[in-house]
């Protein structure tokens, strides 16, 4: 194939047909944009939640990212909760692999070492940090948006924001029915990459981290036929012959990480982790759609033949979406910073908490403003396109800050349109009010 090297093609003008019209639109439905769906129509809104894929959850399903990371704070206690913590609730225990609540927080020697091989003890604490069935939360999901009366669409990508007078109207989709345009009083753009706000032409950054995994990509996937419990009683009581093995994979190419999930026949890899590629190129993508399973055919016949637990695996499958940490961040109102966070993490205008990274740091109150836009009206971002600086960004693009996030967003744009005000207006008494009453939680633990 040329390159075209910037030459065009003018497409002819047309009349898009308008779908129809709704008081909330939430573009995404991952852990963002579901919570924010959810969230907006318990309040009484009119909602459509348009996803691109056939399923809901987004990364955390489709990307296989089943690894819900800390919920509670280092004293245990719960500082996510909410539709995210009603979600692993409704789940059910058979399909979650995490400690029981009498043990969250706990710095007992053995049950730290229990849980810190199953990815549910960090710095010497147990934590709630759940792996979920990724199957399972998909099907939770559609009941639950069936239950909130939201209208959700499937199989519709999202190609174009509707905007006049610096204020967004809705957006326009492609679908196998054409392309559509949807309107709407308030739209949340839960694309994770920021799809709708640029263009709509807010202000963003995407400059990231490049010490760190922060804007690595991967796509993830899953051995079946696995002993795990063998594999686990391996790596805790040889620790340094598994060392050693991960030390001779890494010298032959193989930088696998086994993930235990709540099946004792299943083990997921959320790695390895590439750097140098951009997940808003196709040609980038497609790169990394390529190694990871080169990676996995290698892991897989390299696994086999040396690591205990592994002999009879096979592939179970790899994930229908490319495992995507960073994008586009929004320029918000109020951009979260590593320093802010150090120094206090309070904000007055909170709509949940993330825990802090380390004992030492506080936790965070996330603030409002950083879904607004700092100039653009109509549209909120939720998820992982938030407003913050690199090495914040990192943890509150997780799985649970997304949720909490997501079901403050849902919130306020159903407030913003049942008072008939200006999302940057919302009362936040009132929004925090309405959110612990939803269950989530607003105010850190005394
Ligand atoms: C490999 C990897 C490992 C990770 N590990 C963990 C972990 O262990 N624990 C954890 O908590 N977090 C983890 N994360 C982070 C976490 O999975 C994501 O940051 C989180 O899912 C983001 O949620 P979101 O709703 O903002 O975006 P996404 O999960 O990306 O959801 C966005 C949704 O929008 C849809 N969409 C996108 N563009 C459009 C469009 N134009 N039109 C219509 N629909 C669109 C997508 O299909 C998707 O469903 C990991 C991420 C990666 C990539």
């Amino acid at each position: 194939m040329r390159r075209g090297d910037g030459q065009t093609i003018a497409e002819p003008a047309r009349s898009v047909p308008v779908y129809g019209s709704c008081d909330v639109l939430v573009v995404g439905g991952g852990p963002a944009g579901f919570a924010a769906a959810v969230a907006a129509a318990r309040e009484g809104a009119d909602v459509v939640l348009i996803e691109r894929y056939g399923h809901l959850r987004g990364l955390a399903t489709g990307g296989l990212v089943f690894w819900i990371d800390r919920m509670t704070d280092w004293g245990g206690h719960l500082v996510v909760a909410g539709i995210g913590q009603e979600l692993m609730d409704r789940c059910g225990q058979d399909a979650i692999l995490g400690p029981p609540r009498e043990l969250w927080g706990s710095g007992d020697k053995e049950a730290v070492a229990y849980w810190g091989i199953r990815a549910s003890a960090h710095r010497g604490v147990v934590t709630w940090a759940p792996t979920v069935d990724p199957e399972l939360m998909k099907c939770v999901s559609n009941d639950m948006v069936r239950e909130a009366g939201v209208h959700t669409l499937f199989h519709c990508w999202a190609v174009a924001a509707i905007h006049d007078a610096g204020r967004v109207r809705g957006a326009i989709f492609e679908s196998k029915e054409g392309r559509f345009a949807l309107l709407a009083r308030v739209t949340i753009d839960a694309s994770g990459d920021g799809d709708v706000f640029a263009a709509a032409g807010a202000d963003y950054e995407s400059d990231f981290d490049s010490q760190t995994i922060h804007a690595r990509v991967n796509t993830s996937f899953r051995f079946g036929n696995v002993d795990m419990p063998r594999y686990l009683d391996f790596k805790l009581n040889q620790a340094s012959e598994h060392n050693e093995l991960l030390r001779r994979g890494a010298a032959a190419g193989v930088e696998l990480r086994v993930h235990a999930t709540a099946y004792d026949s299943v083990a997921l890899f959320m790695t390895p982790k590439f750097s140098g590629y951009s997940a808003l190129k196709v040609a980038d993508l497609t790169a990394v759609e390529f190694r990871s399973r080169d990676a996995m055919r290698q892991g897989l016949a390299w696994f086999r033949a040396h690591v205990p637990g592994f002999e009879r695996a096979w592939i179970l499958d790899t994930a229908p979406q490319v495992g995507t940490r960073h994008t586009r961040r929004l320029a918000g109102v109020t951009r979260v910073t590593l320093d802010h966070w150090r120094a206090s993490g309070r904000y007055p205008d909170a709509i949940g908490l993330c825990p802090g990274l380390t004992p030492e740091f506080p936790t965070l109150e996330i603030p409002y403003g950083c879904l607004v836009p700092q100039r653009l009206d109509g549209v909120l971002a939720a998820g992982r396109n938030l407003s913050a600086d690199p090495p914040s960004h990192n943890p509150l693009r997780e799985v649970p800050e997304c949720w909490v996030m997501g079901q403050g967003a849902g919130l306020a744009a159903a407030l913003a349109v049942r008072n008939d005000v200006s999302l940057r207006d919302v009362p936040m008494s009132e929004l925090q009010q309405k959110l612990r009453r939803q269950g989530a939680v607003v105010d850190p633990p005394a």
